[in-house]
């Protein structure tokens, strides 16, 4: 099955790498223009020549900043919807992580990862809707099954992601009068990602990690860019609100598993 997105107008915040990037490249194959958001201005200039090359007439934009600095975010949508014309579609996927036991997490590193994930989600949302289509936008955040599953050495991302969840319900309250949907997408563990790397970084956890997971292998970012695809088009015109795990069925249970072998990895017990 083939989604059409031709001329519409997507924003991916955090979309230069992983995850973020392939839901990028999966609009921008299927004919959108799409605008990425990313600290580094290395990986954002590499983003927008894979995008603008993604299909004959591709067209791309990229901004360098931190989803911390809500100015800098606003600035970036203003000039997103002047070059482009009204956001039909707004991803929000930009994360930090680091797996630590609770007190070895300094309130430094745990603020870190609240500032970047829900506060920076909240800065993108916020600055965004103004720039949505009105009727029609779609936004989808990036969340993670630590947001419903509690993951020992993940207290940080567990809160963060938590706390997008209800961003995502409460803006689906707020935000369904003006026709514009908010829904996130929980990735399971995705092969090749900077997140796997991190959190099962030897093939013998990864092994282990993909045994957790009821279909019994890692996901590939196409199967998040795919889910997004269709929580973006109108085949999905009536669901706002949800949090839908793309995860293999990985949150069923296996991720407790998983977590468990990965403590003894990183903790020796
Ligand atoms: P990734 O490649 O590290 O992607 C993170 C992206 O966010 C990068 O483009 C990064 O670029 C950007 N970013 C980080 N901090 C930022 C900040 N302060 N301001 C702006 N941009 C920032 O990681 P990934 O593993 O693909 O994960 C992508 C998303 O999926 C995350 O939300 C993650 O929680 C979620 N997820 C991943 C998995 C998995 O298996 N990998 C599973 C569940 C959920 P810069 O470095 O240039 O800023």
């Amino acid at each position: 099955m083939s989604f059409d997105f031709t001329d519409k107008n997507v924003f991916v915040a955090g979309g230069t790498s992983g995850i973020n990037l392939g839901i990028a490249m999966a609009f921008a194959e299927a004919g959108a223009r799409v605008a990425v958001l990313s600290r580094s201005q290395a990986k954002v200039d590499a983003a927008v020549a894979k995008l603008s090359a993604a299909r004959e007439g591709g067209q791309a934009l990229g901004f360098a900043a931190d989803v911390r600095e809500h100015a800098l975010v606003e600035a970036a949508l203003a000039k997103t919807q002047e070059t482009f014309g009204p956001l039909d579609v707004l991803v929000s996927g930009a994360a930090g992580n680091f797996p630590a036991p609770a007190m070895g997490i300094s309130p430094k590193g745990f603020r870190s990862v609240v500032e970047i994930d829900l506060l920076g989600t909240f800065h993108v949302l916020r600055a965004a809707l103004p720039h949505m289509r009105q009727p029609g936008g779609s936004i989808i955040n990036i969340t993670a099954p630590q947001s419903y599953v509690p993951m020992e050495m993940q207290m940080h991302v567990c809160a963060a992601k938590a706390g997008i969840d209800m961003v995502t319900r409460v803006g689906a309250m707020e935000w369904g009068p003006l026709g514009v949907r908010v829904n996130s997408i929980s990735p399971g563990p995705i092969a090749d990602t900077e997140g796997v790397e991190r959190l099962a970084p030897t093939a013998e956890l990864r092994a282990l990690v993909a045994d957790t997971v009821p279909l019994k292998r890692f996901g590939t970012v196409r199967d998040i860019g795919n889910c997004c695809l269709w929580l973006a088009s109108p085949m999905a015109s009536y669901v706002t609100g949800t949090v839908i795990a793309v995860d293999g069925g990985w949150g069923l249970g296996g991720a407790s598993v998983s977590v468990a072998a990965m403590k003894k990895a990183f903790m020796g017990g």
